[in-house]
């Protein structure tokens, strides 16, 4: 993870083995695997941005018995010590979507070429594959009544705006803005009816979050907002600091975490 100020509050149940069940491709960027699996009936679900680290099968041999069933500091060290042959790799992904009756989990996965692991593995429909799953907690702190939200986020952070806007109070009010490579990448969103949401298309060959965070800067905010952005790094640090210094936002209202970083 890049720049962040998001908390971790890991549940207790360590590592939750699954497989994906279903694969499809929804849109122009984005994958939707569906997880499966009886070891999601101890899932504890919270909703809104939840996330987890996800370990991701490189080839046959990858073994998942032998992760650590945590992510601190000494089982990461732990993780690094086991061999590259038949270790997974570790990326992390949002909840799009629980459904305990089934014990399913949907990850929506930005489909983003041939570089990295989890996106070109995503993209090849790998229905069967073996997986891993460490619950990490939500990055949002939801919050009883929200007068004045604001959530910012690129197409990796589609999936916990769109959480965020499903399960924040009915009587919240504000705005969201997602940026996404192309407008039919848009997708259905449950929002509070006073929450507007700003679907933004980047234009050919604009960097990441630029587009968003040009609206965030036109639609203005106050002492009061409440914010949550997410993304390309450049966008989760540029929305935070153009609220906290010229909006004059209190540090502690926004939420902010890199989802990945442009290279
Ligand atoms: C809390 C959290 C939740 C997240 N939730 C989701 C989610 O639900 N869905 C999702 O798709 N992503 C999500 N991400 C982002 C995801 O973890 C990263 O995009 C990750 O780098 C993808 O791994 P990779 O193996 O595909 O690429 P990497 O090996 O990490 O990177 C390879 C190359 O791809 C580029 N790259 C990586 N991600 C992107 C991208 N999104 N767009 C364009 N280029 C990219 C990198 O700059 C690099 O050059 C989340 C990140 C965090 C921190």
């Amino acid at each position: 993870m890049v720049a962040s100020n998001i908390t971790v509050t890991p549940a207790d149940t360590g590592l939750v083995t699954a497989e994906v069940v279903r694969a499809e491709r929804i849109s122009p960027h984005f994958v939707r695997l569906t997880l499966g699996g009886e070891e999601f009936a101890g899932w504890r679900h919270v909703g809104f941005d939840q996330w987890f680290r996800l370990a991701v099968p490189t080839n046959d041999h990858n073994r998942f018995d032998t992760l650590p069933d945590s992510f601190d500091t000494a089982a990461y060290l732990r993780y690094l010590m086991l061999p590259k042959a038949t270790r997974p790799v570790i990326r992390n992904y949002t909840v799009r979507e629980f459904r305990p009756e089934v014990r399913e989990l949907d990850i929506d996965f930005v489909v983003h070429g041939d570089a990295g692991v989890a996106g070109p593995w995503a993209e090849s429909l790998p229905v069967g594959a073996p997986v891993a799953l460490i619950d990490q907690g939500c990055g949002y702190r939801p919050v009883a009544t929200a007068e004045r939200v604001l959530l910012v986020g690129d197409e990796s952070a589609l999936p916990a705006v769109v959480g965020i806007l499903r399960d924040l109070p009915r009587e919240a009010r504000g705005h969201a803005v997602i940026e996404v490579p192309d407008l039919d990448d848009r997708q259905p969103v449950d929002a509070p009816a006073g929450v507007e949401v700003h679907w933004i298309a980047r234009g050919h060959g604009a960097h990441a979050g630029a587009a968003a965070l040009e609206r965030v800067r036109e639609l203005g905010a106050d002492a009061s907002t409440d914010a949550f952005a997410a993304g390309e790094s450049k966008l989760a640090t540029g929305v935070r600091r153009h609220l906290v210094n010229e909006r004059g936002v209190p540090k502690a209202n926004v939420d902010f975490c890199g989802y990945w970083r442009h290279r």
